[in-house]
């Protein structure tokens, strides 16, 4: 099977290199070229457009950053439905709406084509090691074709249920994250303010009930002053908008992710921290 992906950054460009160490034939095409330049040194296969890569490839996944970019790469001029034929495939795994997932299925349906959301968790050492949570939604009959490429990138795949319910799980995902990420950053304010060793807390809290992913796996990055990226605050800030709007339509009013969008906002349009990771967070206090 020919694979097209779209995005080579963070996240893709480890995904790509872990579908090319199974075995996979790639072709690849990202905004900024240079990107790419170490996956074509590999055997990846470079195309000039969105349209080029699905007019080379069975299946074409994305993994572009916002949902306005993920807008263009599929009905854009060059995008990748002026270029992909019937009976093939799309994977979108950008973190990005339910209703944009949806919109992409129904054209894709209507002309014979297939679509899937199919949005990860685990975050950039996670896309490395191939150890990607995946969260998929679509039709199932799909889901089962592209399942044996997910356990190449991932080790937990779930199919949700329709267009958009992909996204959905993501947006449960961060509503959790929203949580972690502050707990986290106060929680190493306190453990300061108290003259603790940082350290020697994170030790402790790991082997307890506060144990988490985002504190196992950014407190280390914070204590070394590590605020590359990882996962860009600009992209939470994102999900956080994204999922407040979808809670917003479903009547419910999460008061403590609203929260966490507030501080991610200082951070990102304020303060101008968006290139930042995550942890980046702790440099708003
Ligand atoms: P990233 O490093 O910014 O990668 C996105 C890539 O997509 C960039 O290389 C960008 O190119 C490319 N791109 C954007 N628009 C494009 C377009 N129109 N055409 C072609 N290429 C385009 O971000 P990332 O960390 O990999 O994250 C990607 C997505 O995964 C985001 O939605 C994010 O929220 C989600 N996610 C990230 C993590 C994480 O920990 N990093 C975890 C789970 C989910 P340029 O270089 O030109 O900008």
């Amino acid at each position: 099977m020919k694979i097209g992906w779209i995005g080579t950054g963070v996240m893709g460009a480890a995904m790509v290199q872990n579908l090319m160490a199974a075995g996979h034939q790639l072709v690849v095409y990202n905004r900024t070229k240079r990107k790419t330049d170490n996956l074509v040194a590999q055997g990846a296969v470079w195309a000039a457009s969105p349209a080029e890569v699905a007019q080379q490839s069975d299946v074409v996944f994305t993994m572009v950053g916002f949902p306005k970019d993920v807008e263009g790469v599929y009905f854009g001029e060059t995008g990748i439905f002026a270029g992909l034929a019937k009976g093939k495939t799309v994977v979108d795994m950008t973190t990005s709406q339910p209703k944009l997932a949806a919109k992409i299925a129904a054209y894709a349906t209507a002309h014979g084509m297939h679509a899937l959301d199919a949005p990860v968790s685990g975050g950039d050492i996670g896309a490395k090691n191939a150890t990607l949570t995946i969260m998929v939604g679509g039709d199932v009959t799909t889901y089962q074709a592209m399942l044996p490429l997910f356990n190449v990138i991932g080790h937990k795949v779930n199919h949700f249920g329709a267009a958009g319910t992909g996204q959905h799980a993501k947006m449960a995902n961060q509503i959790m994250i929203a949580g972690t990420m502050t707990g986290l950053t106060e929680m190493l304010l306190y453990t300061k303010a108290a003259g603790l060793d940082p350290q020697k807390v994170l030790a402790t809290l790991s082997s307890g009930g506060a144990d988490n992913w985002s504190m196992e796996n950014y407190v280390p990055r914070i204590l070394k002053d590590d605020y590359t990226p990882g996962f860009f605050a600009r992209h939470f800030l994102k999900d956080l908008r994204i999922a407040l709007s979808e809670a917003d339509a479903m009547g419910l009013d999460l008061v403590a992710t609203a929260q966490a969008k507030r501080l991610y906002e200082v951070m990102v349009d304020v303060k101008g921290l968006g290139d930042q990771g995550t942890q980046g967070l702790i440099n708003i206090y």
